[in-house]
């Protein structure tokens, strides 16, 4: 494995010295740095092993349900995208520097739609919704999550890779998409009825707050250089941190999601389902369309 001053700056972790696997092997080499020790194994695995979890303790048993949950389903889609587009950017990004551009653009695609899967559940199950959030949420949460957040890491990403202020940049509105998240339920907040337990969605939002810190404060390798470059820096505990606030969510759509009876298939032509549908369809064109985009932008430029 190289040092840092062995690989190019883009390639550098803040604060991470040693384990960086080498550039421009086959792609099978990537694939088998699985099962070897580096600087991004375990941003692999804490990624790719939650994938089964949800399969097979999650999706599995909703799809053995008479008649399993559309929205449901549709916040396991988000969490398998997230899940899939990380372990995948982990694994192959350092091959070279636009390997890098391109694998983490898919990271950040992964991340838009696993925000648009929590919002577009919660607007679906949720039972008394305000008529303005009704009417309005959708086209404000494709607003926020896509162009908001979505496009402006991507693009800053792409063209100013080296600009200090763009991890405050993504953690900023990253923060503004979470809070947009909580709209549909806000309100449970505010007006409580008996019986009502929100501590599981309070604990959903604590973790990605915690995850923050870990990810933006690169905590705690800024303090002890060199030390955590292998197992136990920032982002891997980011990582956990994402997967116990997806744990949640997974909890608290189970139980907000009433029981749906009548054809499976039949839910999807239920107005708010319908949206969500749409919602969901457009955005994945509109990802796929801007990978596209900037990928190839990306191809133009040099990156150091
Ligand atoms: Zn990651």
């Amino acid at each position: 494995m190289l040092d840092a001053t062995e690989v190019p700056v883009i390639l550098r972790r803040p604060h991470i010295h040693r384990g960086y696997r080498p550039l421009h092997q086959p792609t099978r080499y990537y694939y088998k740095s699985a099962f070897s020790a580096h600087n991004e194994c375990l941003n692999v695995w804490t990624h790719f092993a939650p994938l089964f979890f949800l399969l097979y303790y999650y999706t599995y048993p909703e799809l053995l349900l008479d008649s399993p949950r559309f929205p449901v389903l549709l916040l396991h889609f988000g969490h398998i995208v997230l899940y899939l587009g990380s372990s995948s950017a982990h694994l192959l990004h350092s091959r070279s520097p636009h390997d890098h551009i391109f694998w983490f653009i898919i990271d950040f695609a992964g991340i838009a739609i696993f925000g648009m899967s929590i919002g577009l559940q919660r607007y679906a199950c949720e039972s008394d919704l305000n008529p303005w959030i009704d009417w309005l949420y959708l086209p404000s949460l494709f607003m926020v999550s896509l162009l908001g957040q979505f496009f402006s890491s991507c693009a800053l990403f792409v063209h100013h890779p080296f600009w200090k202020g763009r991890a405050i940049a993504r953690m900023a509105s990253g923060l503004f998409v979470a809070i947009w998240l909580y709209l549909p339920i806000i309100h449970r907040y505010t007006d409580p009825i008996e019986s009502d337990d929100m501590s599981v969605h309070t604990r959903a939002f604590t973790w990605l707050i915690v995850s923050g810190i870990f990810m933006g404060g690169n905590f705690p390798e800024r303090f002890f250089p060199g030390i955590f470059d292998v197992v136990g820096y920032g982002h891997q505990l980011f990582h956990l941190c994402v997967n116990m606030m997806g744990w949640n969510l997974l909890y608290a759509a189970d139980r907000d999601c009433a029981a749906s009876s009548g054809n499976p298939w039949m839910q999807i032509f239920q107005w708010r389902n319908f949206l969500c549908l749409i919602t969901i369809i457009i955005s994945s064109i509109i990802v796929i369309q801007t990978i596209k985009i900037l990928t190839k932008k990306a191809q133009e430029k040099k990156y150091d």
